[in-house]
């Protein structure tokens, strides 16, 4: 055998798996939502501080075992920031090179990471020229692109194995609702909702998986229309979701309702959430969050009782000079006045009229 190091670089990742803990399953207080109880699963305690640690750590195996990465081979990915942060600390793992390729607007606190971990960035203009870009490198170079759009869904073992699903379910052992109604989440590559959608399907669970998406994307239509090819020119303003063309890791047939939530309120829902536990997360939490909120309304309003599950993907801090930025805000996304205003009118009434 002359494969000694990917050996070693396999045994090195899963030594830093057995290092590390399962992320909190944080419940929220509600007062007017009386019988059903939110969670969250946070998944901005990873050390690379997003749930791209677990996609990271997948793709890294997943290329490692199929032969695509040896001694040397230099690491490049197509990412808007997130997966490239996580994707660099195991490059630095290893011993490896690593490029990630991103649009020129990504959150500044991110590169820095990159950097942090030995990693490079590699600015382009649209986040539509990210996928030739990477193609490109990795021809020149030599080099393995790992596409996380396209392997995200495969990657992770979707029946168990300590996967997110998984880790949720034994998580909620204990509450009242352990069987969630719903689990919600939105789709950056696809990766999480395919991952959950497919273990409730293989455990035979009740749970329903909502996925929602931002305002530009083209993932709410994909699934109405199962149109392949549609395309939406604006990016997403929300990072770590929400794509401009249907992802190959994308699995609509694991979802079993899709909601769109406006910008605006994925970031008024975001800083509602920073009042009621303290902490500053990123915007697609919000997103989440909004998602979740919609259906305990409904839930509210049809009498019934019951468990939602969010994640909680990535910590705040990336986002103090952008979405906690009230002049950025407004510049970017606009009044967030009416959904301010409709999250305190949920606080009295439960209802997200
Ligand atoms: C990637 C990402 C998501 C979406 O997760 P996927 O598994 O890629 O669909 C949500 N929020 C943030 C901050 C992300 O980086």
């Amino acid at each position: 055998m002359t494969n000694t190091w990917v050996n070693q670089a396999i045994e090195k990742i899963e030594a830093d798996f057995q290092r590390s803990a399962e992320t909190h399953l944080i419940k929220l207080e509600i007062p007017s939502l009386d019988g059903i109880d939110i969670y969250l699963k946070d998944e901005s305690t990873h050390p690379t501080g997003s749930l791209k640690h677990r996609l990271a750590r997948s793709l890294f195996l997943y290329a490692l075992c199929n032969g695509w990465i040896r001694e040397g081979t230099t690491i490049i990915e197509s990412s808007s920031g997130s997966t490239a942060v996580s994707e660099a600390y195991f490059a630095r793992l290893l011993g490896l090179p690593f490029i990630a390729v991103m649009p020129a607007k990504t959150a500044k606190k991110k590169a820095q990471q990159i950097e942090f971990y030995g990693g490079k960035c590699h600015f382009v203009d649209h986040s539509s020229q990210i996928y030739a870009e990477s193609e490109k490198l990795a021809s020149e170079l030599n080099g393995h692109y790992m596409d996380q759009f396209t392997f995200a869904e495969r990657a992770t073992d979707w029946r168990g194995n300590n996967n997110i699903a998984n880790a949720i379910f034994e998580q909620m052992q204990k509450e009242r609702h352990p069987i969630p109604k719903w689990i919600v989440m939105s789709p950056g590559t696809g990766g999480t909702s395919a991952t959950i959608g497919r273990y409730i399907r293989y455990q035979g669970l009740r749970t329903q998986l909502c996925v929602v998406d931002p305002e530009h994307s083209v993932f709410y239509d994909y699934y109405h229309s199962h149109d392949k090819n549609l395309t939406c020119k604006e990016a997403s303003k929300i990072e770590g979701i929400g794509r401009p063309r249907v992802e190959p890791s994308f699995i609509a047939g694991v979802v079993d309702d899709m909601q769109k939530v406006p910008d605006a309120a994925s970031i008024a829902t975001m800083n509602w959430l920073e009042q009621l536990i303290g902490r500053k997360t990123g915007p697609s939490t919000g997103t989440n969050l909004y998602g979740v909120l919609k259906i305990a309304s409904q839930m509210h309003k049809d009498g019934e009782k019951g468990a939602i599950v969010t994640l909680i993907c990535d910590p705040g801090e990336r986002y103090l000079d952008t979405y906690y930025n009230p002049q950025w805000v407004d510049d970017n996304i606009g009044s967030l006045e009416q959904y301010h205003k409709q999250l305190e009118q949920f606080n009295q009434t439960g209802h997200l009229a």
